[in-house]
Order: structure tokens, then sequence, then C-alpha cells
């Protein structure tokens, strides 16, 4: 399975993940048409987008879906709350033949791909990061949580690849521009993951079988990849892990790129 970031960051998040002759995308904060140029850039056949399975309501997680739903085929995977704090924010409605209802916790089989979402402490109606196996590879996908919970830790044991929130650095933070209730949102225990927090979660779960991690949803105002890459690297020293940050404006595909 291939794995490549599309955007990542709090101006739009998308996941892109491949066997060969389909593409999952998980959220779909960009445009259509970004999405596609892209995926064009990575070499990826974008034609092959099948489905997109969806995190959270937030924005930056579900821009694209209103012109998705008329320009495209696509089937939508998210819970049942989540479908419909989407469709109430956007003013759209999917049909049912469109929705691939998921329940945290519960794995479906997607054409013969696992796909396993699991609860998230963040401040949406019922958020989930992913677990996605095919072709013998694993990969997590684990944004939008303001704290790293047992339960998180468990489902990214095992893992291939793993791209993973580093938010924020806690001291440009709280010395910076936001406004203080803005500040104290994404530092409360359903907000985002500090670099911290993130380095502590990646401690719990790093592997011999894990292979890469991407840093992901970086904020532009409060982190600096590299202050991210230290506090991974400390945890990644001892591995043989490749170690990249997503990016805001550009694509990024992650090895292993086998199955
Ligand atoms: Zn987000
Ligand atoms: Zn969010």
């Amino acid at each position: 399975m291939r794995y490549a970031s599309l955007a990542s960051g709090s101006k739009g998040n998308c996941h892109a993940l491949s066997d060969g002759e389909r593409i999952l995308l998980v959220d779909a904060g960009l445009s259509f048409l970004q999405i596609r140029e892209r995926l064009e850039q990575l070499g990826w056949d974008k034609d092959q987008v099948q489905a997109v399975a969806f995190t959270h309501e937030h924005s930056d997680h579900i821009a694209a879906l209103p012109v998705l739903l008329k320009r495209t085929n696509w089937a939508f995977m998210a819970t049942e709350a989540t479908l419909e704090a989407i469709c109430r924010i956007k003013g759209v409605t999917v049909p049912a033949s469109r929705w691939i209802p998921l329940r945290p916790g519960h794995a479906i089989d997607w054409n013969g791909w696992r796909v396993l979402p699991f609860a998230t402490p963040h401040d949406a109606v019922d958020p989930v990061a992913y677990r996605i196996e095919a072709g013998g590879h694993a990969v997590g996908i684990v944004t939008d949580l303001g704290h790293p919970t047992a339960l998180v830790g468990d489902h990214c044991a095992d893992l291939d690849l793993l791209a993973l929130e580093a938010n924020h650095d806690i001291q440009m933070l709280r010395e910076g521009e936001y406004p203080p209730a803005l500040k104290a949102r994404i530092l409360s225990r359903v907000g985002h993951l500090s670099n911290v927090a993130m380095a502590e979660l990646l401690a719990r779960v790093v592997s011999s079988k894990l292979k890469a991690v991407t840093l992901s949803h970086l904020s532009e105002q409060n982190n600096d990849p590299q202050l991210a890459r230290f506090a991974a690297q400390d945890v990644l020293r001892s591995w043989n892990i490749q170690l990249h940050v997503s990016h805001q404006r550009e694509p990024l595909e992650i090895g292993p790129k086998a199955g």
C-alpha cells in the first residue's frame, strides 16, 4: 500500500492511500481541483479515487464535500453523527447509496482493505482516527486529538507507517498571537497534540515494524517543523525509521511502496 499526504495543516487536510488499483482518501479539506492536481503531481491516477473516509466535521477536513457530491460518484465513510454534522454544516445531503457507515472501534472491509476507525479526544461530535490495512501493510492516520489516550496507543501498535499530529510547540502557542480562548481550546484535552504529547505517543507505539513516520497537521503559526522533528528524533534515535514532515501546500509520498 502506498501513502501520501496531499495536504496537512490547519488550512486543509487530505491523505491518500493506494493499492495500485484504487485510492481511498482520508478527509477532503482541499478543493476537488487541488486534490486532483496533487495526485497528478505525485504520478497517482486521480481516476482511481473511490471513496473518502472522514475523521470529523471541522472545516479543514470537509471543504470539498459539496463539489465531490456533484462532480464524482465517490462514496463517503463516516460515523452517523459525523455525517449528520458535515451535512448540516455544508447544507448538503449525502444519499444513502453513497454513505458507508462507520462505528468507532469496528473495522469494515472495503474491497479487501480493513478500515478501522477509532475514537479520539477532540472537540467534534464523533471524531475518529484510522488504522487502515491492505496488502500486509498497516497505516495509521492520527491527527486532531487533544492528548494521547491508551486506546489511541493500542490502535497504533505494529504499524508500518504512521501519520501523526504534531500541531504545536506549547511555548510558541502560549507566547503567540492567538486569542486566549483559541489558545485554551488548542491546549485542552480535546484540542490538538503538542510536540511533547506527539513524542509521548510515538514512544509508546514505536516498533521494529514501523518504517516511516510523517509529522502532520503542524500549525504554521505555533510550530516550527524543526522543533517537531527534534521531538520525534529524540524518540526514534535508536530506531531505523524514516521521519518526514507533511506540508500544507504540497503533496508528499512516503514509503513503504510495496504492495
Ligand atoms: Zn484539523
Ligand atoms: Zn479538528
